[in-house]
């Protein structure tokens, strides 16, 4: 299995392992371990880097766009604010849960690269 192949997965919404399993519950709950294979996904958290990946492909759609509007000004200000915010929310809300996917998948990679870090990792968080 190679890395792209496992970073995909996650971008599916899968289990990074079994490529089977739901990594989601729901819109953006994540699962605490897989179904299909019970690989444990509880100790991992993507935190603000799928709101930063999703924040950062959003705006590169949607500002072209911005200035398309500003060029255009037959254009109704009704109809720039619905097609902008439209274009915005559709992409937020599609992005942000392959973004949460793509960045627990790489996570996952990380420490299947480096197992004993996990380890420190998990020492230091026990008191
Ligand atoms: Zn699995």
């Amino acid at each position: 299995m190679t890395n792209k192949t496992t970073l995909w997965r996650g971008i599916k919404e899968r289990c990074p392992k079994c490529g089977q399993g739901q990594l989601f519950q729901s819109y953006i709950k994540q699962n605490d371990h897989c179904a299909i294979c019970h690989e444990d996904f509880s100790t991992i958290r993507a935190d603000d880097a799928p709101p930063w990946l999703t924040i950062l492909i959003t705006g590169h759609i949607v500002a072209p766009w911005i200035f398309f509007f500003v060029r255009h000004e037959e254009i109704s200000e009704f109809w720039e604010v619905f097609i902008l915010l439209s274009l915005a929310l559709f992409c937020v809300f599609t992005i942000l849960p392959r973004a949460k996917g793509f960045f627990i998948a790489a996570i996952w990679l990380t420490r299947q690269k480096n197992p004993e870090r996990e380890e420190e990792e998990n020492s230091e968080n026990t008191p």
